[in-house]
């Protein structure tokens, strides 16, 4: 990655903290950019008389704003790099800092993807209503997480990750120049822009759409896309130009892995219930609901709350296995790291009996 072809938008925030006398202000930059905090802390600091601290805590997200302890070390303003707003109140003032990346890929590689692609939505669509086995519905690349829900159209979802958002449009005008229909969908209140995914948060979908294009990198995105979606998608990286699709066999790889953990749990007593401290990221009411359930069902289940989630933090309690109600990729993405089994909400109701496997996987989404 060249961080060099990364625009950091300082100027708004540099007038801000000018134009309200700041004198401490805290940047918190994601993981990904943090080798350029200290620059930026030098030009905020050449710009203006106030003091920069960095939050140097990790952070992966908008739900992660630095909040009241900053507050008692004399933060005024808390300056927050490369992730959009969300629908959370920190409790401290926050300026969102944009960063776009420059990089401009070609479509063309990309194309006899998505004409694939739309030809797999275009026969989902001619099936209408049929009702087909997981089996049958999984081998036409129905549905990828199993679900057999009826689409009214084979559009192109246009979505990206928040660092070329800016390029949106004028994708989707490239596209719709190439032959596709393309819609840019717009999600809850947890997204800011059109076209805007998070790992937690896919809620533009709706059933006009066939199949997906990501401008983005990495595969963070695309997983929770497809487990959400269930959607074909193809992806475009603006930092390598290549192009490339994820398949559905990474995706039943993942599947296969909750089931066995699902199966894991099934004679499991004690569970940990896991509560994210992070504004964003609190399901209290969820944790609660899920305790309730084990009780229903004569199992024991033990509110933890913790700022960060990780293996050496929680490992040791001595519980037969873990549900996690924070960030929602932690299960997903890190379940291998953990001693014990570790699971997402629906995947308990699965255990439980409460919920069905058989109807299709349900991601689990932060509204
Ligand atoms: S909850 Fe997780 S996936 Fe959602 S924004 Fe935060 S870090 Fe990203």
């Amino acid at each position: 990655m060249d961080l060099n072809r990364h625009d950091f938008q300082l100027e708004e925030l540099i007038k801000r903290i000018k134009s309200h006398d700041h004198r401490l202000i805290a940047l918190q930059v994601p993981e990904g950019l943090k080798m350029q905090a200290l620059e930026m802390m030098d030009e905020i600091e050449d710009g203006t008389s106030a003091k920069v601290v960095l939050a140097a805590d990790p952070c992966y997200g908008a739900c992660d704003l630095v909040h009241d302890k900053m507050k008692m070390m004399g933060v005024e303003l808390v300056a927050h790099m490369g992730h959009s707003q969300m629908n959370i109140d920190s409790g401290m003032p926050t300026q969102f800092i944009d960063v776009t990346y420059d990089g401009r890929p070609e479509i063309t590689a990309v194309l006899p993807i998505l004409e694939q692609h739309r030809s797999i939505a275009k026969e989902r669509l001619d099936e209408g209503e049929i009702a087909l086995s997981t089996e049958e519905a999984q081998e036409r690349f129905q549905d990828a997480v199993g679900r057999i829900s009826p689409l009214k159209g084979t559009k192109l979802g246009l979505v990206g990750s928040i660092q070329h958002l800016h390029l949106i449009f004028e994708y989707k005008k490239y596209l719709e120049d190439a032959g596709f229909e393309v819609e840019v969908p717009v999600g809850g209140a947890r997204l800011t822009f059109p076209g805007q995914v998070l790992g937690c948060n896919y809620s533009g979908d709706d059933d006009e759409i066939g199949h997906y294009m990501f401008l983005g990198s990495g595969d963070f995105h695309p997983i929770g896309l497809v487990l959400h979606t269930g959607k074909p998608l193809a992806m475009l990286d603006p930092y390598t130009d290549e192009a490339s699709e994820m398949s559905f066999e990474r995706i039943e790889r993942i599947l296969r892995q909750r089931f066995g953990l699902i199966m894991s749990i099934q004679d499991a007593d004690t569970f940990a219930i896991l509560i994210g401290e992070k504004p964003g990221q609190m399901r209290r009411s969820l944790a609660l609901k899920l305790k309730r359930l084990l009780k229903k069902h004569g199992k024991k289940g033990y509110l933890l709350a913790l700022e960060h989630v990780g293996p050496e933090l929680i490992d040791f309690y001595p519980v037969d296995a873990f549900v996690n109600t924070a960030c929602p990729r932690i299960a997903i993405d890190d379940a291998v790291k953990y001693g014990k089994p570790l699971v997402t909400p629906f995947e308990l109701e699965v255990s439980l009996g409460e919920k069905k496997w058989e109807t299709g996987y349900q991601f689990d989404e932060i509204p």
